[in-house]
């Protein structure tokens, strides 16, 4: 009998593993230089936080959720997104004020499987709490565009727009229902449901793109203030270099979300999944979890996808092999010398011959060897220079010659 992954999951190991090893260290690096500390959330929570944070009528909800009852006969679900859980365990510390955290780890999504759409995946993201000014939304923009570039994502390109608020959101509602209304024979089966329910949902629909071309943008309807801030996203974007253009047809469908939304699209990506992530401003989610109104910003971005477009060829490198021509335990022990020096080793453990041992070097491309013989002076080689050292001195000694 053989076991094999669930569906739409996957096991990862070397060498993909090493472009994941690469892009999460990366990410890390990121989110360090620009402040964001690590927030860590259970995988599992109540499944009301999701109906209530995600949205009882998005298809993540009602369609793709793993949700169970567990032994204590409540009901919870794997997380299908971070922000939920994130926005509740900063309602729960009782923090107040700016708040910033950074999480990394999978989700989980009743999903229809194919590449770049699993049902287990990575996501990255950001949260910024009790934040109202844009340039929160720009700092946020600029660390996901930053991160994305550093992995070399081809054709990367942001996508603005912005979806106002609860004062300017109802009337230009009212516009496109009426525009989507007038034009209801040429809409999709979809679209024509979502007419009444939550026509901003229609502006997304790939298949009714030739009537919506002219539909009203959200843009054209913002009030003073939501104008302003929008206006002071792209001022900041621009003094940034962050290159984006506008797409009025960029929406996310919930009431909880205002004013800056925003994706980031690999063109090199199928175009069915080539959003590599997305976020924007949340000001009303606090308040529909139960707290109070807590503006705030963010993004979550798939590692799944972007280890599928990235350019970068990481391999697995070690700087010195050690070779034994006594026993694996002195390979063993000088190893654990070296290491201690800073310098990432490998050897072997199972007494194979010398020849063989040096077929490993190559195997790996260790640009150095350290040739053991006793527990005296060892031979250290790179390229075509040796030398015969103490082991305490063979760490310096092989840094200069590698740098
Ligand atoms: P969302 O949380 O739906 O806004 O998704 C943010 C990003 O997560 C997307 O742009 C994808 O890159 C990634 N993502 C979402 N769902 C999946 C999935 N089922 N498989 C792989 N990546 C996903």
């Amino acid at each position: 009998m053989s076991f094999q992954p669930p569906k739409g999951t996957d096991d990862i190991g070397a060498p993909e593993s090493h472009l994941w090893r690469a892009v999460l260290r990366e990410w890390e690096r990121w989110a360090d230089l620009y402040a964001y500390p690590l927030v860590m959330t259970p995988i599992f929570e109540a499944t009301e936080l999701f109906e209530r944070g995600v949205g009882g009528d998005t298809e993540v909800v009602s369609k793709q959720m793993y949700t169970f009852t567990d032994k204590g006969g409540r009901s919870v679900t794997l997380r299908p997104e971070g922000t939920a859980g994130v926005v509740r365990s900063y309602l729960a510390s009782g923090v107040k004020g700016a708040w910033k955290g950074a999480y990394s780890g999978p989700m989980f999504r009743y999903e229809r499987p194919q590449a770049g759409r699993r049902r287990q995946f990575w996501q990255v993201g950001v949260e910024y709490l009790d934040v109202e000014g844009a340039v929160a939304d720009a700092e946020v923009v600029e660390l996901g565009y930053r991160f994305l570039a550093a992995v070399e994502i081809p054709g990367l390109e942001v996508v603005l727009n912005s979806l106002g608020d609860e004062v300017c959101r109802p009337g230009y509602v009212a516009l496109l229902r009426d525009y989507l209304d007038a034009n209801r024979p040429q809409l999709c089966e979809d679209s024509v449901s979502l007419i009444e329910v939550n026509p901003l949902r229609v502006l997304d629909c790939k298949i009714c793109t030739p009537v919506l071309i002219d539909a009203p943008a959200m843009r054209d309807s913002l009030c003073g203030p939501c104008a302003a801030h929008y206006a002071e996203v792209k001022e900041a974007l621009q003094l940034l270099g962050v290159p984006y253009h506008e797409d009025a047809r960029l929406v996310r469908g919930l009431d909880y979300y205002t004013r800056t939304a925003f994706e980031y699209i690999a063109t090199g990506l199928d175009a069915a999944q080539n959003a590599v992530g997305g976020g924007g401003r949340y000001d009303g989610l606090a308040e529909v979890l139960g707290g109070r109104r807590i503006p705030a910003v963010g993004f979550a971005l798939g590692i799944d996808r972007i280890i599928l477009s990235s350019r970068l060829e990481p391999a697995m490198e070690v700087d010195i092999f050690v070779v034994s021509e006594t026993t694996p335990l002195d390979g063993l022990v000088a190893a654990s010398v070296l290491r201690g020096q800073g310098l990432r080793v490998d050897f072997e453990t199972e007494g194979r011959s010398v020849k063989a041992q040096f077929k490993a070097v190559s195997r790996l491309g260790a640009p150095a060897v350290v040739v053991v013989g006793g527990r005296n002076d060892v031979e250290a080689r790179v390229g075509e220079e040796r030398a015969m050292l103490p082991l305490s001195d063979v760490g310096v000694w092989v840094k200069e010659r590698l740098r």
